[in-house]
């Protein structure tokens, strides 16, 4: 028996990267899950086989894009399609598009925007309606160490993942006494597509500012996330947690 058994948990992003590792652990704990991707066709649709295959779970890849309301609102239509009911949401999915200040377009500040914070904005409007219903919900979203401290050349990035960190204490004193919690997830240097792209030196020189020695993994903060989606954690909310190998002590 998992701790997520009959449940149905909905991760944006869900096709790679954090998301990916985020979807196995809830599967591989009994939660039917809702892939949804952006653009990477052919990796939800793996993650979804995976999951039926290893841990026998309902799955469903769907394609979402999160800045776009009538998108998520399809998302959650099809999402609750599956089993009636949606009881986890997790909002992963996000970008990042670097500059300094100077050089930053409005095009540039915009688009994460859309993506981080209305994608989380629109996720947890539609989860809050369903939740609300079911008097009983679990809304766990991904924010940033950078979204707590800062980052130079990261105005736009930090700007919308402090501002989950807002919309999460804001949400979980709305919904505290229906049953439904409202976390967040802030995650230090983690090992993917995002931070592939960082030069061999930039990775060095962050990896040494690290107490704990190394970037994190997709699984760690899949733990993190495991935790805040757990039935016996209804006490535990409006948190933000990070797992950062203490970089932001
Ligand atoms: P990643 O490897 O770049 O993956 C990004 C994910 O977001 C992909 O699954 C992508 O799906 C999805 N996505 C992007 N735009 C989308 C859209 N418009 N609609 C739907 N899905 C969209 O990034 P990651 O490192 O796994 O990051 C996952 C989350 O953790 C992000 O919110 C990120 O800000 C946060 N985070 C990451 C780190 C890190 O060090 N990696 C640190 C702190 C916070 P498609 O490919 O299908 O478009």
């Amino acid at each position: 028996m998992g701790r997520l058994d009959g449940q149905t948990a909905l991760v944006t992003g869900g096709g790679r990267g954090i998301g990916r590792a985020i979807v196995k652990k809830l599967a591989s704990e009994g939660a039917n899950v809702v892939i949804n991707y952006g653009t990477s066709d052919r990796a939800a649709k793996e993650t979804a086989d995976l999951c039926r295959k290893e841990y026998g779970v309902k799955t469903l890849a769907v394609q979402a894009d999160v800045s776009r309301a009538e998108d998520v609102q399809r998302l959650f239509e099809e999402a609750k399609a599956l089993t009636g009911k949606v009881e986890i949401l997790v909002n992963n999915a996000g970008i990042t598009a670097d500059n300094l200040i100077l050089r930053m377009t409005d095009e540039d500040f915009d688009r994460v925007q859309k993506i981080n914070l209305y994608g989380t904005f629109y996720g947890m409007k539609l989860a809050a309606k369903t939740m609300l219903r079911q008097r009983y919900g679990r809304i766990i979203s991904l924010s940033s160490v950078v979204g707590l401290h800062g980052n130079a050349g990261q105005v736009n990035y930090a700007a919308s993942k402090a501002g989950i960190v807002g919309m999460t204490k804001s949400l979980a004193k709305e919904m505290a006494s229906r049953g439904v919690t409202v976390n967040a997830v802030a995650p230090g240097m983690i090992e993917t597509d995002m931070t592939a792209a960082m030069t061999e030196t930039a990775h060095k020189a962050m990896e040494g500012q690290i107490p704990a020695g190394r970037m994190g993994s997709p699984e760690d903060i899949a733990e993190a996330v495991a935790f805040f989606a757990d039935p016996a954690s209804g006490y535990v909310t409006g948190q933000v947690l990070a797992v950062d190998g203490g970089m932001a002590l």
